[in-house]
C-alpha cells in the first residue's frame, strides 16, 4: 500500500473499527445477549441501532454480506409511496414521508431530494396527477421537501429532455429523496457497532435454542471458519425478510406460512436514454403498477415489475419477460428507447407480502402485535419475534415497534426509542480502487471480492462488465489483507466473476 493510502484510512480516524476476530470473542464469551437479531438486511440493522442505543447487548448475525438480499435491490427511494395514494392509505403514507424527513437529516450524506415529473397526455390527467400530488404535500406537511406544481408541454419536455415529445400535453413535478440501500445498510451496521452491538456477517443461523417452551437463544456458525455457536439471548427477532417463515418454522415446524413473495427486477441503462437530474414516473403500465427511470449515479435506473416467485433463490435473476416488459414500458415514453445490448447492469430483488390468509387467521399463527398492509410484527407462543414487509423507507419506525415488544417478551427494562435524531455513521469511501477497498474490508466488514465491488462501491450494480474490469485488482488487495491462501484467493476470483456475469443480461 502507497503511504499516501495508509494515511488516507489513518486520517479517517478508522482505527477503532472491530475486527472479525474481535467479534468472533465476543461470541465465544459465553455471555447472555438480551437481544439477538437474525437478519443483516435493513430491518435487522434498523433493529440492531435501535436496541443498542437503548442499552440493550445487542448480537446481529447475517448468513451472507450485509444487505446482499433485498435491502441492495430497491428502487433507492425513500418515499411515502405515491401508488399507496390511490389505494388510500393514507396513514401509511403520513408515517412514510415522516420517516422521509428524519432521513434526510440523520443520513444526510447518503439521501437527497429528488424531483420526478409524470407526464400527462391531457389537461384531465394532468389535473387528476396534481390533485393527488397536492394530497401528497399536504401529507408531508411541514415536512415537505417542496411543493408539487404543474407544468406545461415546454416544462414537462425541458425538465425531461429524453421524452418522447408527441403525446405529451404537460405534467406534474413533485419531489422524493432517492438513497444509496446497500451503503444506507452499511452505514447502519457501522452505527450499532459505533453504540457497542456486535454485527456480523457470514454467520448463518440454523436452530433456534429453547428452553421451558421459550426461545432463548440461537445455533449459529461461522461460514468462512465452520466454527459453531451456540448463543444465548433473552429475546430473538426474526428479521430475514423473505426467508422469514424458514426461521419461524425453525421455532415452530408446523407455523403456518405468513408470507408470499414476489419478484421486482431494475435495469441500469447510460444517461444519455433520458439526460438531467429528474426522474420520470410512468404513471400507468400494462400491469397496472408504476414504472421509474430514475438518474442513479451517472446512469439511469429502471424499474420495476412485480412477478409472483413461489421459490426462494438467494441470488435471484431477472425474467426474460420482465426484461422484455420494462423495455417495452420505457420504449412508450422514451425518444429513444433503450435495447437489451444498452443494459448495463440487471438485477432482482424478493419482496415478502403479508399473506391475506394470515390477517384473517392470525390467531393461529401467534399473537399480532402490529400489523399493517405493509409489515408485521408477530410474537410466537414461544416468544420468537417476527417482522417481515414493510420498505426501506420505513426501517426505523418498524424497527421501534419491534424493539418495543421484544423488551417486553424478553422482560428488559424499559428504555424509550432514541433513534428519532440519531445521526447515521455515513463515513464515506475514499476513492480510488485501492484506498477504497482497504477501506471496506478494515472497516466495513467486506470478506469477498462481490461484498467491495457490489455492495462497499456499487460498481456491480452501475455497469457490471466496466466493474469486473477491477475484479483481479480488487482479489490481490483482499488477499492481502485477509491474508488468503492461493486456493482462497483463486475460489474468490471466481465467485465475484460468476457475480459479475449474473449482473449482465446475456
Ligand atoms: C424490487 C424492489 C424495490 C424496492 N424499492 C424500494 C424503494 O425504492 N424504497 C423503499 O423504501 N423500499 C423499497 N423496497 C422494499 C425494501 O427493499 C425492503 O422492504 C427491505 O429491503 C427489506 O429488508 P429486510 O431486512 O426485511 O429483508 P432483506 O434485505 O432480504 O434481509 C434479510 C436478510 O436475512 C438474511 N438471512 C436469511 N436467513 C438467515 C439466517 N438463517 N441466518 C442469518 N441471516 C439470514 C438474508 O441473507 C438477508 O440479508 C423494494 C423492494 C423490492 C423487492
Amino acid at each position: 500500500m502507497s503511504p499516501n493510502t495508509s494515511n488516507e484510512l489513518n486520517e479517517l480516524g478508522e482505527s477503532a473499527s472491530p475486527g472479525r476476530s474481535e467479534l468472533l470473542d465476543r461470541l465465544r464469551a459465553n455471555q447472555t445477549w438480551d437481544v439477538l437479531i437474525i437478519g443483516g438486511g435493513a430491518t435487522g440493522l434498523g433493529c440492531a441501532v435501535d436496541a443498542a442505543a437503548r442499552g440493550y447487548r445487542t448480537l446481529l448475525l447475517e448468513r451472507g454480506d450485509f444487505a446482499c438480499g433485498t435491502s441492495s435491490r430497491s428502487t433507492k427511494l425513500i418515499h411515502g409511496g405515491v401508488r399507496y395514494l390511490r389505494q388510500g392509505d393514507l396513514s401509511l403514507v403520513r408515517h412514510a414521508l415522516l420517516e422521509r424527513a428524519r432521513l434526510l437529516e440523520n443520513a444526510a450524506p447518503l439521501v437527497r431530494p429528488l424531483p420526478f415529473v409524470i407526464p400527462a397526455r391531457s389537461l384531465r390527467e394532468k389535473l387528476w396527477y396534481g390533485a393527488g400530488l397536492k394530497l401528497y404535500d399536504l401529507l408531508a406537511g411541514t415536512h415537505n421537501i417542496a411543493p408539487s406544481s404543474l407544468l406545461d408541454r415546454a416544462e414537462t419536455l425541458a425538465a425531461l429532455p429524453g421524452l418522447r415529445s408527441e403525446q405529451v400535453s404537460g405534467g406534474v413535478r413533485y419531489w422524493d429523496a432517492q438513497f444509496d440501500d446497500a451503503r444506507l445498510a452499511i452505514a447502519l451496521m457501522r452505527t450499532a457497532t459505533d453504540l457497542g452491538a456486535t454485527c456480523l456477517n457470514y454467520l448463518p443461523v440454523s436452530g433456534l435454542k429453547k428452553t421451558a417452551g421459550r426461545v432463548q437463544g440461537a445455533t449459529a456458525h461461522d461460514a468462512e471458519t465452520g466454527e459453531v455457536f451456540q448463543l444465548r439471548a433473552r429475546v430473538v427477532i426474526n428479521a430475514t425478510g423473505v426467508y422469514a417463515d424458514r426461521v419461524r418454522r425453525f421455532d415452530d415446524p408446523a407455523a403456518a406460512p405468513l408470507l408470499t413473495h414476489s419478484q421486482g427486477i431494475h435495469l441500469v441503462v447510460d444517461a444519455d436514454f433520458l439526460p438531467g437530474e429528474t426522474a420520470l414516473l410512468v404513471p400507468e403500465t400494462e400491469d397496472g403498477r408504476v414504472v421509474f427511470a430514475i438518474p442513479w449515479f451517472g446512469k439511469v435506473l429502471l424499474g420495476t415489475t412485480d412477478t409472483a416467485r413461489a421459490d426462494l433463490p438467494a441470488d435471484p435473476l431477472p425474467f426474460s419477460e420482465e426484461v422484455d416488459f420494462l423495455l417495452r414500458t420505457v420504449a412508450g415514453v422514451l425518444a429513444r428507447p433503450p435495447l437489451r445490448s444498452d443494459v448495463r447492469s440487471a438485477f432482482a430483488g424478493l419482496r415478502p407480502l403479508l399473506d391475506p390468509a394470515h390477517e384473517a387467521d392470525s390467531g393461529k399463527q401467534g399473537k399480532s402485535a402490529g400489523l399493517s398492509r405493509e409489515h408485521a410484527v408477530v410474537v410466537s407462543d414461544s416468544g420468537l419475534v417476527t417482522v417481515t414487509g414493510g420498505k426501506w423507507t420505513t426501517y426505523r419506525w418498524m424497527a421501534e415497534q419491534v424493539v418495543d415488544r421484544a423488551a417486553v417478551e424478553a422482560g428488559l427494562p424499559p428504555v424509550p426509542c432514541r433513534t428519532h435524531e440519531l445521526g447515521l455513521n455515513c463515513a464515506a469511501l475514499p476513492a480510488g480502487v485501492e484506498a477504497m477497498a482497504r477501506f471496506a474490508i478494515r472497516h466495513e466488514a467486506a470478506r469477498t471480492i462481490e461484498d467491495i465491488l457490489a455492495r462497499r462501491s456499487r460498481a456491480l450494480f452501475v455497469d457490471a462488465k466496466a466493474a469486473a474490469a477491477s475484479i483481479e485488482d480488487v482479489g490481490r488487495i483482499l488477499a492481502e489483507e485477509l491474508r488468503l491462501s492461493p486456493d482462497q484467493l483463486a475460489e474468490s476470483l471466481r465467485a465475484a466473476k460468476g457475480s459479475a456475469r449474473r449482473f449482465q443480461l446475456v
